[in-house]
């Protein structure tokens, strides 16, 4: 049962791709297949690619040859096959006889075809006959563990005297062994050794996140990947397959029966994994004379952050602050073979209701490969990977979540603060080192995650708490809080004047007459800008700018030491740390990106400096001592909380030993550490350090407004 191919038949069509093979030139007269024919046998490798616009464009015979592969793929990959192995043999001549050899040109070889003209979208794969060869393209989501797929069954006659061998090439799936020896009747066995398997691996290719059209559910097609092809792929990888159409019933997972339902999967034949292409987005010569007009205007940074969410009002250096994240910084690989991230990694903390969500779902559409998704993720992977069980796919399949679907790419992540427990331990990884390793159920894989992050999350009490660090305020870990480049804190208070201004913004950007709700750059153009300098432009920083970021780190560094005479010296404020150094290189470099500049300014310094100060002041400011403080954001406790804790402690330790009982008058604590703290009026400061000491089993409160210290 073999397909037939148009006029000719097997052995005709595979001395046809040996002409091809041998004597097919490029415009400059190489033999480009011969070469890689003679580089495959080198390599060892079992497989040569043929570009199918090739084969129509060899001469007008081949014209037809190459529209039927389209229509019998399974024929001409059988050709195909047979024409390389012939050559392989004739190549390799005498040397056969060297063992390595002999195994090698007696393997399976493929002929594979790509760039064919039948490009499908994954939503229309289910348009194309059954049979047919198409491309498409998608991201693998779900990749199986390696099985055996049997393609020769032998079997042996079990009487020892007649010994008769049977074999029986599997096509589709199923197979009728020979019940009894043809010869004398006995009955057969089923020889495991004799037999021919292919590796055979599973994967799960999902329309790129970019691709969905909004508020869409990705669509999906399982491809099978035989042999040598089951190393290509990984979960994450953009690719672009061919593929032959093929179903199997669909075996509904309750029901474990098969019906008259089927489902379609690809039988991939090729796959391409370009690396560094935003293929979405082709930058045509025009666009990039658009982008270097736009490069050059003056007022150029403002013009991009206004044209972040338009619609909503202020938050003017959160949008400043997404719009370097767009552009990030430069990947650096020290000598030493570590490598330090260029993604720059933003956190907006923030009452309820003040757009974080819209600014996060605008982001995701401006960006090249954005990806819009919450904490909890929209699938089994979450946000970093998982191994799941899958039965359309088989057995354990590692699957990929949102932070390696967005590689290289920007992952908008709202409600982060709701991650399951597994990425509350992998995304440490995944946000410094950009890797995400996974070892469970037999699979290991280390998968890439060279992804920007902007995330934004909830307060755990609902609403900030200026009297808290931001660790205690929301439910994040200090580990994970101090990867963010960024922490923005957006509190929610009534202050009429600006009430009264987003009032109006939101009113007359509903009546559709607020000219400043439409972006001053056409969204369009400024998605190519951003793909453009990602891809083009790798600042590298000047003597001046690191002199600049240098004098800032060391002045946010010194109040630390000149304040020691007056404080106790256990209490010093860190106001800034070296990963904030870091932060600063990363965002003066986005900035010279954002203005397609080879080199970073004093100036970029200069105005990352600002952003950070003006984020320093937001998210570290301590409002009850009016100190700028980094350490909250590091360790969970700012120092200051710290210091205002062990003088409360130690006030009820003074008391308690001058009393008769032991016990503390409640009241008089309070009254005697706000006056201490110069906390008058804000007294709630201190009885929430007395509800942690409580909490902590430091103290309790018996009856009678009392305190008495539980010593032990
Ligand atoms: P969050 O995610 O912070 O809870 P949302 O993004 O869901 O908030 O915003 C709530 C609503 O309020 C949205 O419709 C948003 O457009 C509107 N809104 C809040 N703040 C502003 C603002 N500054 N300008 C315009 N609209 C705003
Ligand atoms: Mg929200």
């Amino acid at each position: 049962m073999v397909e037939k191919a148009l006029l000719l038949d097997l052995d005709e069509l595979s001395e046809k791709y040996k002409e091809f093979i041998q004597f097919y030139t490029d415009e400059s007269g190489e033999p480009i297949y011969r070469k890689s024919l003679g580089q495959m046998i080198e390599d060892q490798r079992n497989s040569l690619n043929v570009d199918w616009e090739h084969l129509y464009n060899f001469n007008s015979e081949f014209r037809e040859i190459a529209e039927d592969i389209i229509i019998h793929p399974s024929a001409h990959m059988k050709a195909g096959s047979a024409a390389l192995k012939d050559l392989v043999s004739d190549l390799l001549g005498d040397l056969v006889r060297e063992d390595r050899y002999r195994i090698y040109s007696k393997g399976r070889f493929h002929l594979r075809f790509y760039n064919i003209p039948t490009k499908a979208s994954l939503r229309d794969v289910t348009k194309f006959s059954i049979g047919r060869l198409v491309e498409i393209g998608g991201i693998i989501t779900r990749v199986s563990a390696i099985y055996d797929k049997l393609v020769r069954a032998v079997f042996v006659c079990t009487n020892p005297e007649c010994g008769r061998i049977e074999s029986v090439d599997i096509i589709g799936g199923k197979f009728r062994p020979p019940e009894r020896c043809p010869e004398c009747n006995s009955p057969m066995r089923f020889d495991h050794e004799l037999s021919e398997f292919v590796r055979w691996r599973s994967v799960r290719i999902q329309e790129r996140p970019e691709d969905l059209p909004p508020g869409m559910m990705p669509e999906h097609i399982d491809g099978v990947l035989l042999d040598d092809l089951v190393d290509e792929v990984k979960p994450g990888d953009r690719v672009k397959v061919t593929g032959i159409i093929r179903i199997k019933p669909a075996r509904g997972e309750e029901r474990g029966s098969e019906g008259p339902i089927y489902r379609r999967y690809l039988e991939v034949i090729h796959a391409d994994v370009p690396n560094r292409i935003y293929e979405k987005l082709e930058i045509t010569p025009e666009d990039e004379e658009d982008i270097w007009k736009l490069a050059s205007k003056d007022g150029l940074e403002e013009l991009i952050v206004k044209s972040i969410a338009p619609s909503i009002f202020g938050w003017i250096e959160v949008k400043r602050a997404i719009a370097y994240a767009l552009f990030g910084g430069s990947t650096k690989f020290l000598l030493d073979g570590s490598k330090v991230r260029g993604e720059i990694n933003i956190l907006m903390v923030g009452d309820p209701g003040v757009a974080k969500s819209q600014l996060l779902k605008y982001t995701s559409q401006l960006a090249p490969r954005g990806l819009y998704t919450t904490g909890k993720g929209s699938t089994a992977a979450g946000l970093t990977a998982a191994v799941v069980r899958d039965s359309t796919i088989g057995g354990w399949t590692l699957e990929a979540g949102a932070l390696v679907l967005a590689d290289r790419g920007v992952a908008c992540i709202d409600e982060f603060d709701k991650m399951n427990e597994d990425d509350r331990r992998s995304i440490h990884e995944a946000m410094e080192q950009q890797t995400i390793s996974i070892a469970k159920a037999g699979i290991v894989a280390t998968l890439n995650a060279r992804t920007t992050i902007i995330a934004a999350a909830n307060p755990k009490k609902g609403r900030y708490d200026d009297y808290v660090s931001i660790a205690e305020n929301i439910n994040l870990p200090p580990t994970i809080l101090s990867r963010f480049d960024l922490v923005f804190i957006m509190k929610d208070r009534p202050r009429p004047e600006a009430d009264n201004m987003v009032a109006e913004h939101i009113l007359i950007t509903r009546m559709g007459r607020n000219p400043e709700a439409k972006p001053p750059i056409d969204p369009p153009l400024l998605k190519k800008y951003i793909a453009y300098a990602r891809q083009n432009i790798d600042p590298i920083l000047t003597e001046g700018a690191a002199r600049k970021i240098k004098e800032f780190y060391i002045e946010m560094r010194k109040p630390s030491v000149s304040s020691e005479e007056e404080r106790e010296p256990t209490f010093e404020t860190i106001a800034i740390t070296p990963r904030q150094l870091e932060a600063l290189i990363r965002l003066s470099e986005a900035r010279a990106r954002m203005h397609l500049r080879k080199e970073v300014t004093e100036e970029d310094a200069e105005r990352s400096i600002q952003l950070v100060k003006i984020m320093l002041e937001g998210a570290s400011y301590d409002v009850v001592s009016g100190m700028l403080d980094i350490t909250g954001l590091m360790t969970g406790v700012s120092f200051p909380a710290v210091k205002r804790r062990e003088l409360v402690f130690q006030m009820i330790r003074d008391l308690a030993e001058e009393s008769e009982d032991g016990t503390v008058d409640r009241e008089l604590v309070v009254k005697k550490a706000a006056e201490k703290l110069n906390l008058e009026h804000k007294e709630y400061v201190i009885e929430d350090i007395l509800r942690k000491l409580n909490e902590d089993g430091l103290i309790i409160f018996p009856p009678g407004g009392k305190i008495r210290l539980l010593e032990g």
